[in-house]
């Protein structure tokens, strides 16, 4: 604190101009608050505090105006008196007994000074003791101490007649270490009168007793009727003044009460429109409401003829008009074309300098003041017909935003440094609002502009926790995946976008290892996902962990984008270079083993040929007949092998002609179910218009029995063999996509199973010769080598799709004979081959054959006896000649051949008919040496139309 400290309350100076209008009334008290230079409003506002300077200058120019160096005491004793005193004596009255007055003084002072701080001590019944010490850095004059002296006697006056005795014991101002007074009052009259009363009727009393003893009745009754009548004078007064007391007491309360009521109601409105500012806020969204509302608010709840708000611009160039209220039109006008440049250091106007300065002004009468102001700030009052006004700048942490101005066009009061204060209060609220809401508005731009960016980012953007919790998913994402909202959030990515699987939860594990172990690497892999209808995509995703406050990984930010045809395009070509070299490789695996098997095969026929011509003319007791029987079924093997092998490399010509597809499938089926074990079904979806191709019936059938041999091999434990046929075109794409395909129309044979199908690895060597992936003896790896041989030699497409675990499919794609052909062609189809009744001896020493052929005949109605060798053949034969009407011999059969038992046969009857049947190709020599023998030739392993043709042809012979 110094002397320049404001402390004294404004209540100080009014008490003073009260006091000099009073007693000095043509002293000029507006000159002597300019001399001592506090403003003229300050008297009307309790806000107002002047300092220990400006006292000073108030006490010289008041003893240098009245002559009188008392008059700080004697306008201390005013003070009881004085209108000033206001609030405060009414407070002090409540009080009702002089002493608590007294006693309160140490913090009635406090709102007078805080120049001083006093204590307060009772001493006696009606006399306390009054310190007081002048705050450090405050140079207290001694007429202060009058002044204060002054004040304490007056307050006596309240309640008795005189004012207080005030004793100065010691003395601030004299070198003491502070002010020390004894305040002594006279009795209240009330308090005397009591006394009084009460002494009257004892009294009266004690007369009484004299007068009863001493006189008679007369002067007794004159005596107690005076005395009666003294005691009711004296209590009637006693009660008289103790009612007027009251009155007044009771008056003074009603006028502080309403005095009360009135400041109260300005603080609350003070205290309400700050407050209903600051709640504005939360509620208006938009920077330009604010003003608005402010100003609406100050209208209601604020005593000012007009107030409007400028803010800056956004460069902080010029200052704009944004609202106010209590203008006329014109008025309006002017403010909004008038320009406040900002940019102008030499620019004084009021506005500009509140804001450059950020300095609040407070002009009363304005008229009067005009040299404190610019020449245009007084032009521009007077277009405004303003008349006093004040303008404070509204400043959010040193940058001011704008300036909030009020004014008063009529001269209804003075303005006040409260009302300064309580706009200050206002502008700072306005500043935090409009700072509030602009950030809050630029955070939900900000905000809204992220949104934005994340729903419609052509990305999939998903947040999930640690634990797989999804927690945020953008609007691209819950289309892409097929989930709304509702049905994602709060799901784990295991179960809904990755399948609920063991190598799902290692792969989570991993990911979770990897983005702990480097969260500052964005993380991005390609991986498989899956749709909601199950559908897989493969998605390039990029990881981000997010941290929480305490640094755990919290989340997970996960952005993803579509790569599945990327992928696919990928794994097409892939594929295709697969394709291509498995092409070639076939073409050349093809050439190389054609080459030899045909020479080989040759090799074979000399080798089979010399073993027959050296078997001629010996029977089965020469030491030589086993080995060369040995050699000779060798061969044999060894020329059925070259003989697919030969298929294989297309070495062999097909006999194409007109045929119905289904039909063969019919009897592969037939032939099928009766030797695959049971547990397999076998299932047939055969298109009904199917179109005609151009086939070999004997190498289809042969592909269908390789193909379902497989499945049965796939089927260890049962399952289902389908075959379906079906028309189908093969456009540009799909050839594209398939090497060796040709677009056009094509019948499609599938031939499908449910086995355990086959690994990517095993696959893509299942058409090359010799590949097997069944024990030794079990499989030659050339059945799946023939059926390519086969198709290729169709100028058909075959291709295979299997999964481990699940199946394997063959596609073979057989090309369609030509529309018009096609009618023509169809007549051309052998009708199915006739059933018989006659009896069949099928001798053949491998029993799965003799079981597959006697299934077969039976099928057809035929009765079938059968014979593992040459020699049980013989001896069936023989007993029951008479009713076989046919013989199917196998040639190579080891203890008797199958030309010996030919022989036997034809001895016992020469014209018994007898088809040979026969690994190989039975050419050449061989045939021709059973040509006068044997009725008919057919080919081993048994074809269904080839076998029921021959049999039926050689029995209808
Ligand atoms: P083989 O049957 O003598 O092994 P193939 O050429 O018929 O020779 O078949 C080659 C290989 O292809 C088989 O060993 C097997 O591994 C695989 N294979 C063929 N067909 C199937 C099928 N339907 N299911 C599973 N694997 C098959
Ligand atoms: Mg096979």
């Amino acid at each position: 604190m110094d002397d320049n400290t404001p402390v004294y309350s404004s209540r100080i100076a009014k008490i003073y101009v009260e006091f000099l209008k009073r007693k000095y009334p043509s002293i000029d008290t507006d000159y002597i608050l300019e001399y001592a230079g506090i403003p003229t409003y300050a008297l009307h506002d309790q806000g107002y505090r002047f300092s220990q300077n400006q006292a000073n200058l108030l006490q010289e120019i008041l003893v240098k105006e009245t002559g009188n160096p008392d008059i700080s005491r004697e306008a201390g004793r005013y003070a009881a008196s004085s209108e000033a005193f206001g609030v405060l004596k009414q407070y002090l009255l409540g009080l009702i007994t002089p002493n608590a007055m007294y006693l309160l003084m140490e913090k009635a002072y406090a709102t007078m000074s805080k120049g001083a701080v006093v204590k307060t001590r009772q001493i006696g019944p009606q006399e306390v003791e009054i310190t007081c010490r002048p705050e450090p850095g405050i140079n207290e004059r001694p007429h202060q101490c009058e002044n204060r002296m002054g004040m304490f006697e007056s307050v006596g006056k309240f309640f008795t007649r005189n004012q207080a005795k005030v004793k100065h014991l010691s003395c601030y101002h004299k070198g003491d270490k502070e002010c020390r007074y004894i305040i002594s009052w006279e009795k209240t009259p009330t308090y005397i009168w009591r006394l009084i009363r009460n002494y009257s009727f004892l009294l009266f009393l004690l007369a009484l007793l004299g007068v009863i003893l001493r006189f008679q009745v007369v002067p007794l009754a004159i005596l107690g009727l005076s005395s009666l009548l003294f005691a009711a004078f004296a209590s009637y007064f006693c009660l008289y003044l103790e009612n007027k007391e009251l009155h007044k007491t009771i008056q003074n309360q009603g006028d502080a009460a309403k005095r009360l009521y009135e400041e109260m109601n300005i603080r609350y409105n003070n205290a309400m429109l700050i407050q209903e500012i600051g709640q504005a806020t939360s509620s208006i969204m938009g920077i330009h409401e604010l003003p608005k509302t402010v100003l609406q608010l100050m209208e209601k709840r604020l005593d000012f003829d007009r107030g409007m708000i400028m803010l800056a611009n956004r460069e902080k160039t010029r200052l704009l008009f944004s609202g106010g209220y209590g203008y006329v039109r014109e008025q309006e006008d002017i403010l909004r074309e008038t320009e406040f440049h900002l940019d102008r250091p030499q620019s004084k106007g009021v506005f500009v300098v509140a804001f450059r300065d950020q300095k609040p002004f407070l002009v009363n009468d304005i008229m009067n003041n005009a040299k404190n102001l610019s020449e245009r700030s007084l032009e521009f009052a007077k277009q405004l017909e303003a008349h006093s006004f004040i303008c404070v700048p509204i400043v959010y942490e040193k940058e001011t935003l704008g300036i909030l101005a009020v004014d008063n066009v009529t001269t209804k009061r003075p303005l006040t440094q409260s009302d300064l204060s309580l706009l200050l209060g206002v502008a700072s609220q306005t500043a935090l609002n409009m700072v509030q809401t602009t950030s809050f508005q630029k955070l939900q731009e900000s905000e809204e502009k992220y949104r934005d960016l994340v729903e419609n980012a052509n990305s999939i953007i998903l947040r999930r926790d640690t634990d797989g919790i999804i927690t945020f998913i953008n609007e691209f994402a819950q289309k892409f995946f097929g989930y709304p909202e509702d049905e994602i959030i709060g799901k784990n990515i295991k179960g809904t976008i990755l399948p609920d699987t063991e190598a799902t939860v290692e792969y989570l594990k991993g990911l979770m290892k990897e983005l702990e172990r480097n969260p500052a690497e964005q993380l991005v892999l390609e991986r498989e996902n899956r749709r909601r209808n199950g559908e897989s995509v493969w998605i390039a995703w990029t990881f981000r962990p997010i941290f929480d406050s305490s640094g755990h990984l919290s989340e997970i930010l996960s952005i993803g984008n579509d790569v599945t045809e990327l992928k696919r395009a990928e794994q097409e070509k892939k594929d295709l270079e697969a394709q291509l070299v498995g092409a070639q490789k076939m073409e050349a695996v093809g050439t190389l083993a054609g080459g030899i098997a045909h020479d080989f095969n040759n090799i074979l026929q000399a080798i089979f040929g010399y073993t027959q011509i050296l078997m001629l003319g010996k029977d089965e007791n020469h030491p030589d007949y086993k080995k060369l029987a040995a050699i000779e079924n060798s061969a044999q093997k060894a020329s059925e092998l070259t003989k697919r092998l030969l298929i294989f490399s297309r070495k062999v010509e097909s006999q194409l002609r007109p045929v119905d597809l289904n039909h063969d499938v019919l009897q592969v089926s037939t032939m099928l179910e009766r030797t695959i074990p049971k547990m397999i079904e076998i299932r047939l979806d055969l298109a009904e218009d199917l179109s005609i191709v151009k086939a070999d019936s004997v190498q289809l059938e042969q592909i269908m029995m390789n193909l379902g041999v497989n499945a049965r091999d796939a089927m260890p434990t049962g399952g289902r063999l389908s075959f379906e046929t079906r028309n189908v075109y093969l456009d540009d794409h799909f050839c594209s996509l398939n090497v060796g395909s040709i677009p056009g129309e094509y019948v499609l044979l599938s031939v499908s199973d449910t086995g355990q199908g086959m690994e990517k690895e095993v696959e893509e060597h299942i058409f090359e010769p010799f590949f097997t992936t069944k024990e030794l003896g079990k499989g030659t790896g050339l059945g799946l080598a023939m059926v390519y041989g086969i198709v290729k030699n169709h100028g058909g497409y075959i291709a295979c799709d299997s999964e481990p675990g699940r199946g394997t499919t063959f596609n073979i794609y057989l090309p369609v004979v030509e529309e018009e052909a096609s009618r023509e062609e169809r007549s051309k189809i052998e009708l199915p081959i006739g059933r018989g009744e006659e009896s069949i001896l099928l001798v053949d020493d491998e029993e799965s054959i003799v079981e597959v052929g006697r299934e077969l005949l039976e099928s057809y109605g035929y009765a079938v006896m059968t014979a593992s060798d040459g020699e049980s053949a013989l001896e069936v034969y023989s007993k029951k000649y008479n009713q076989i009407d046919l013989v199917i011999l196998d040639l190579s059969m080891p203890v008797m051949g199958g030309q010996q038992c030919l022989e036997g046969i034809l001895k016992i009857e020469p014209e018994a008919k007898v088809i040979i049947a026969s690994g190989y190709a039975v050419a050449g020599n061989t045939r021709d040496s059973f040509e006068h023998s044997a009725k008919g030739f057919i080919s081993k392993p048994y074809n269904v139309s080839e076998i029921l043709k021959t049999v039926r042809e050689v029995l209808d012979s």
